[in-house]
């Protein structure tokens, strides 16, 4: 069996009166991502990994935050166009785990629909996707609430 493993990272500045979206759900927040997507930083972190499990590069190659016509895109049409990218080469997605690092808002009551959501635009069974959230003890930039935290694993396994 021929499989591959690839880890993808992401980091938002947050600031105050901005949405807040993760793994394709808008989170209830006063503070939201700085970015010039709609700030997606779980589905960037994944899409790395995903992008990493083949050595096809970053998201920032795929999807340039220069260009005009990624501006304001939602990140789950990025996360469909990697996908789509995989099963091309010959890929499907086993499985990916996700760890969210935040200080708040909480995220658990999110959890559920940010792996339905991911899953469902991947096309495979929410099982196979995994959302952790985590708190850096008020340490860091993190735990300041600078900004949002992401690392992401995925495998995949040729079809
Ligand atoms: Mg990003």
């Amino acid at each position: 069996m021929d499989i591959r493993i690839g880890n993808g990272y992401d980091v938002h500045a947050l600031a105050p009166g901005l949405p807040l979206w993760l793994g394709g759900i808008q989170i209830d927040s006063p503070i939201g991502c700085i970015a010039h997507s709609d700030g997606d930083v779980a589905i960037h972190a994944l899409c790395d990994a995903l992008l990493g499990a083949l050595a096809l590069g970053d998201i920032g190659k795929h999807f340039p935050d220069t260009y005009e016509e990624f501006a304001g895109i939602d990140s789950k049409i990025l996360l469909s166009r990697v996908v789509e990218l995989i099963r091309k080469e010959g890929w499907k997605v086993s499985n990916a785990d996700i760890t969210i690092a935040m200080q708040k808002p909480k995220l658990a009551p999110y959890i559920t629909a940010m792996r339905e959501c991911m899953a469902s635009v991947m096309g495979v069974d929410p099982d196979r996707i995994s959302v952790k959230a985590t708190t850096t003890e008020k340490l860091g930039f993190v735990g300041r609430s600078e900004g949002c935290e992401v690392y992401a694993v995925a495998l995949l396994v040729k079809e």
